[in-house]
């Protein structure tokens, strides 16, 4: 008789218990015993530029994690390991020494997980398999395909084929995870490769709390009013009118699909019928869900290329005293500073700002994309690659935004429509208006003309 499968549920970019797939199969399937594995990989972590608020929620979403998944009857073992390359060993090591036939794990979006994944395939062999399950997305958004079999490239008609995709399937069940059973191995105290606590370099005290229970919390409390009034409120930077919970959803603390039911509960299933606040937060969790089926449909988005290959020949300038000005908050233009002061202290900044301060430097600075991606990147609590990416691009136009390059946001524009009484940018720069304020770095206008007929050259030397 052949004894029940032990299994080992690889955690990576999932970190909870709710309507977790990979999860609830290696429950199911590990009869013979089920264990969590994390691998710390410092060194990949650098190469991502996750800093240290995006590692810090991580560390303390595995640290909330592991007495939950001890109630489930399930063991947390954190590992040491370094980078993505000697990962497989790192692994392997750990499910021999435990004698699994299956790991689960949930996948991941981009270039580097799949050659990660695809080197731990390799490293299965025959006697393990590696098992992996759709997760991050609503939705199988790497199948969505344009009437012409490409991944569509532009946000309003990937929405439109997304609507009627979740109306044909219906709302995604949540997965459910029964009572696991502990892994013999460990019982009798066989001994794991090093475990390690999270180093303290990497703890952060931040206002964002890690753990499960914040987001389902901020969610409540979202869709008990604020979100009623979300088309109007999502825009002034200075309101409290967004949901805030990217941190969460960036390390995988909160299902996107469990933020599908409660809407659903809330207003119902038919999407057509739903108030225009919850239409239009739906929307923006559409746009996070395009931003993962265009890194899916497009690898080179994962190396550091433009959408537009033309816009790789813009002639970017070398300007550190104008990036350095940005990173501080020094530009003298009060929007963009406020936001960049905003990042520098919480972690965080409103979506509206996000994009005027990536357009500033991309357009006023021109300044290459590329380093104010991985500037977030390093700064974001909530840093998320396809999302950042997809943001940075739509903002330097290099990617999916419908817009022409030549539409250029005025930061000071801005301000005035979105922060009319200089509520947000007085809380950020409270020298704003004063003499002690520096003056602006750039003339907005000539630096607009410049970046057009930057543009402009790029474009026209293909032809
Ligand atoms: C230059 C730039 C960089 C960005 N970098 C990131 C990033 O690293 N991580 C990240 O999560 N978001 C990023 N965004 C998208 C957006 O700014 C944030 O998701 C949003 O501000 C988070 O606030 P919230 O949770 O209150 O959002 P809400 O308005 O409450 O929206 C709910 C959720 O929808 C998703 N969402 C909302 N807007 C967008 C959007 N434009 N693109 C993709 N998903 C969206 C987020 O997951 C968000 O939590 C970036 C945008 C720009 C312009």
């Amino acid at each position: 008789m052949t004894s029940p499968p032990r299994t080992i549920l690889w955690l990576r970019g999932d970190l909870r218990l709710d309507d977790n797939p990979a999860l609830a199969a290696a429950v199911r399937r590990g009869k013979g015993g089920c264990t969590a594995i994390f691998v710390m990989t410092p060194e990949q972590w650098k190469q991502h530029h996750w800093g240290e608020h995006r590692c810090g929620m991580m560390v303390g979403a595995l640290n909330a994690l592991r007495p939950r998944l001890e109630s489930r009857g399930i063991d947390l073992r954190v590992i040491q390991g370094t980078d993505d390359l000697t990962l497989p060993k790192v692994l392997f090591d750990v499910a021999r020494t435990l004698d699994v036939s299956e790991i689960h794990a949930n996948r991941e979006f981009g270039v580097n997980e799949d050659r990660r994944d695809e080197l731990v395939t390799a490293a299965a062999g025959d006697d393990i398999d590696f098992i992996r399950h759709e997760d991050q997305t609503i939705l199988p958004v790497r199948e969505i395909r344009s009437g012409g079999g490409t991944p569509y490239t532009v946000f309003t008609p990937f929405k439109k084929k997304w609507l009627a995709l979740l109306e044909e399937v219906g709302i995604p069940e949540i997965a459910t995870t029964g009572e696991a059973t502990r892994n013999p191995h460990l019982a009798s105290g066989k001994l794991l490769p090093r475990e390690v606590e999270p180093s303290s370099e990497l703890a952060l005290d931040s206002i964002f709390a890690p753990g499960e229970d914040e987001p389902l919390r901020r969610l409540e409390t979202f869709l008990d009013g604020p979100i009623l009034r979300y088309h109007e409120d999502r825009d002034p930077p200075a309101l409290d009118g967004t949901s805030s919970l990217s941190p969460w959803l960036a390390c995988g603390t909160i299902s996107p699909r469990r933020i599908l039911r409660r809407l659903v509960d809330a207003h119902g299933s038919i999407i057509d019928r739903w108030p225009q606040g919850p239409s239009t937060w739906l929307s923006e969790l559409i746009w996070r869900e395009f931003y993962r089926h265009v890194m899916d449909g497009i690898p080179r988005l994962s190396m550091n290329r433009p959408l537009h290959g033309w816009t790789d020949r813009v002639a970017w300038r070398n300007d550190e005293a104008g990036f350095q000005a940005w990173c501080e908050g020094q530009t003298g233009i009060g929007i963009v500073d406020a936001g960049m002061r905003q990042l520098a202290h919480t972690g965080w900044m409103h979506n509206r700002v996000r994009m005027i301060v990536a357009m500033f430097l991309t357009k006023n600075l021109l300044i290459d994309w590329r380093r104010g991606e991985r500037f977030f990147m390093n700064q974001l609590v909530d840093g998320d690659f396809p999302s950042n990416n997809g943001g940075w691009q739509w903002a330097a136009s290099t990617g999916t935004d419908a817009a022409p390059y030549f539409r250029i946001f005025n930061p000071d524009r801005q301000a005035e429509r979105f922060d009319a009484e200089d509520e947000y940018i007085r809380r950020w720069v409270p020298e704003f208006g004063t003499p002690a304020a520096p003056p602006p770095m750039v003339d907005l206008k000539h630096t607009r003309v410049r970046a057009i007929e930057a543009f402009k050259t790029a474009k026209n030397q293909g032809q």
